[in-house]
């Protein structure tokens, strides 16, 4: 569809992750985009920007796929076989995976085609997503600039950008992240807080292989966790107080390797530093809703939750997938993208998933913050027993995967296309 009127069908405010991933889907239902995003490609593309690797869910990836990304993302990701979830020690020789245990392992899951999850470093995510949307031609990137101001009207939405320039569209969505400006000029407050801890995230080299499982401990301090990459490296998640995470980030780094040892054990062999450390202060936020007249949150401006379990920017991804199929579908029966009927679908789709998982998340993180020896004795128990219970199992790998609960398309591997 494009009216004369519009500049594009949808603007998108912020081109992280999510944004380009919307852009891409509403492209393939037939739409035009246009993107504006605040940060420097040359910087944001760069290696040492963005330390981070994605579990990414394989219904996430399905979608990924289904929008071109194959390619590009296939020789690059590493599947995760199997999860290790302990309740670990510092130091000594509980130090690493611990017997009493929580394990999931692909091969139970009766379509097994596909692995637990995929882990892709964000660096290569960033390329191959900048790559589809150049390659592109109804979608435009409007890059490095912000939107600073929004005015709304019955018919449509006007965003002015900070050189001055306004753009025209029945919709648009706020992807800008965390501190979303979209979200905040249309009113839409949020509720949460900081956890008072920072994630310290670097890539680990090791003399052995990791088989392609990923490990999460629950240490007194908070969780760890280690994800397996192409090659012997893995990426590691290590949630500390924020002094002593400071304190870990700036020692040398021969330091750091001591303290790293006594956490992640010795399983893998010698480690070392692959590149630089990164420190990420946690927060909960949740916007209290993810709709207004002509507006949309997706991603983190709607939702930003604890790295615990991976599964920040998988619930933004199934944002995109929702919200393009409730647009492409509204549009086939002749409603602009920005009707109300389809964002309140779209709403309706996506927020009981985005609020129980940032709960979750939440509970998940007091339980095991704990060191009271009790709790810690109880939930070691817990552990162990939901693993000896098959289905349970079994259930957690299929929700962990993206696979369970009402699929848009896209996370079945479907294209949007008519
Ligand atoms: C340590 C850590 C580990 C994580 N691990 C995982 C994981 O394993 N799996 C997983 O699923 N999730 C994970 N996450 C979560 C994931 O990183 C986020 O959910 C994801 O990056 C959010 O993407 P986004 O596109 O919504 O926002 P962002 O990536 O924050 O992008 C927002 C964009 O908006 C732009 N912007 C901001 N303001 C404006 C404006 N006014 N105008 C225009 N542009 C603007 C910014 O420049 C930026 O490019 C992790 C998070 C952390 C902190």
């Amino acid at each position: 569809m494009s009216n004369k009127a519009f500049d594009a069908d949808v603007l998108i405010g912020g081109g992280g992750l999510v944004g380009p991933t919307l852009a891409l889907a509403l492209d393939q239902a037939g739409l035009s985009v246009a993107i504006i995003d605040a940060s420097k490609p040359a910087e944001t593309l760069a290696a040492s920007f963005d330390g981070r690797a994605f579990a990414i869910a394989f219904a996430s990836y399905r979608m990924w796929r289904a929008l071109g990304l194959g390619e590009a993302l296939d020789a690059v990701a590493q599947p995760i076989e199997r999860i290790m979830v302990t309740d670990g020690e510092v130091g000594g020789a509980r130090a690493g995976p611990s017997l009493l245990h929580l394990h999931f392992d692909r091969a139970e899951l009766t379509d097994h085609d596909e692995p637990l999850g995929l882990m892709l470093e964000a660096r290569h995510v960033r390329q191959a997503l900048d790559a589809a949307i150049r390659a592109t031609p109804s979608i435009k990137m409007i890059q490095p600039m912000s939107v600073t101001a929004i005015a709304r009207d019955p018919a449509g939405v006007t965003a002015t950008l900070a050189d001055g320039q306004s753009l025209r569209a029945p919709l648009l969505v706020g992807a800008d992240g965390r501190r979303s400006f979209v979200r905040g000029a249309v009113g839409i407050r949020t509720i949460g807080w900081d956890y008072p801890v920072t994630a310290i995230v670097a890539t680990i080299a090791h003399e052995k292989p990791h088989d392609a499982v990923a490990h999460e401990y629950f240490l007194p301090n908070g969780p760890f966790a280690i994800l397996p990459l192409k090659g012997e490296r893995s990426n590691i998640v290590w949630a500390e107080p924020r002094a002593a995470a400071e304190a870990l980030l700036n020692m040398p780094e021969a330091d750091f390797l001591v303290e790293l040892r006594k956490r992640f054990g010795d399983f893998l062999g010698e480690l070392s530093l692959e590149g630089p450390r990164f420190g990420y202060p946690l927060s909960l936020q949740l916007a209290e809703r993810m709709i207004d007249a002509r507006v949309a949150l997706a991603g983190d401006s709607a939702h930003g939750i604890h790295p615990l379990a991976g599964q920040g920017l998988n619930l933004g991804l199934k944002d995109c997938a929702a919200l393009a199929e409730c647009i492409a579908d509204g549009v086939s029966v002749g409603l602009d993208p920005g009707e109300v009927s389809i964002l309140e679908r779209y709403q309706r789709w996506r927020r009981f998933d985005n609020v129980s998982m940032a709960l979750g998340m939440e509970a998940f993180d007091k339980l095991f913050s704990n060191s009271f020896a009790p709790v810690r004795t109880a939930r070691r128990l817990g552990l162990a027993a939901v693993n000896a219970v098959g289905p349970a199992r079994r259930f957690f790998m299929k929700y962990a995967g993206g696979g369970a609960g009402d699929l848009p398309k896209l996370l079945r591997g479907e294209s949007l296309a008519a």
